[in-house]
């Protein structure tokens, strides 16, 4: 399958693109985590985005587009979470897959109130060692079990929120309704919980999508075997 996660930033869409690789095989390519990545290995990409992440805007179309397309060469089954972010990505996403199938079986859309958002955003702390998150109000000590101490992400204090608040609310309209007029959108509530959550996404997926898709898919298992192998060797 080739899915898109869509949703304003704290409502959940790594958590449920983890929980629907997992039970589904989807290989779940965060675009946060990627670009997070580059700028902590100081990479070219990472030298050129560094300012632009921590101040919450967004990162140039082209550089993300590319980084996109080099995954997708690599593996058939994708959630994309945190891609595309805006109309022009979306645009070029499409014809890329155009070119390049199988096009997206299925994109949702997480919604929730602005409210729970800056909720949640402010009250997450991230695990400096092992990446692990978790929100104030159910975890209260300031190390992880790994040893590690939480730390608020840079991005996640309540000026920089409420700016990418206001992007997202900009960028989202015009991909809704892109999505919309191909029928391909599926709206989540993601106001209810994680398990709540995950029940609406796995029945739309086994209910509707799966049903529909007949393509083979030894062929897309191989392709992902390739591109696994083809990052260890990256390495
Ligand atoms: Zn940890």
């Amino acid at each position: 399958m080739r899915m898109v996660m869509l949703g304003a930033p704290g409502s959940g869409k790594g958590t449920q693109a983890r929980l629907i690789s997992t039970k589904y095989g989807a290989v779940h390519l965060s675009m946060g985590s990627i670009l997070r990545k580059e700028v902590a290995e100081q990479s070219e990409i990472g030298r050129a985005i560094g300012g632009t992440l921590n101040k919450g805007d967004m990162v140039e179309d082209g550089i993300v587009n590319m980084i996109i397309e080099n995954q997708l060469q690599r593996y058939e089954s994708v959630i994309l979470d945190g891609y595309p972010r805006n109309l022009l990505q979306a645009q070029h996403l499409d014809g890329y897959l155009q070119e390049h199938p199988p096009v997206l079986d299925v994109v949702f859309l997480l919604e929730i109130p602005l409210e729970s958002v800056i909720h949640r955003l402010s009250g997450r702390r991230v695990c400096d060692r092992c990446n692990k998150t978790y929100h104030i109000d159910f975890y209260r000590l300031e190390t992880c079990p790994c040893g590690g101490h939480l730390v608020q992400r840079d991005d996640d204090n309540p000026e920089t929120i409420r700016h990418r608040m206001e992007v997202y609310q900009a960028e989202i309209q015009p991909l809704r309704r892109f999505y919309e007029e191909r029928k391909q959108l599926y709206p989540i509530d993601a106001d209810q919980g994680m398990e709540g959550t995950f029940a609406d996404i796995s029945q739309v997926l086994d209910k509707i999508i799966l049903p529909q898709i007949k393509r083979p898919r030894i062929i897309g298992r191989l392709r992902d075997a390739v591109g696994e192998l083809g990052n260890k060797l990256d390495k």
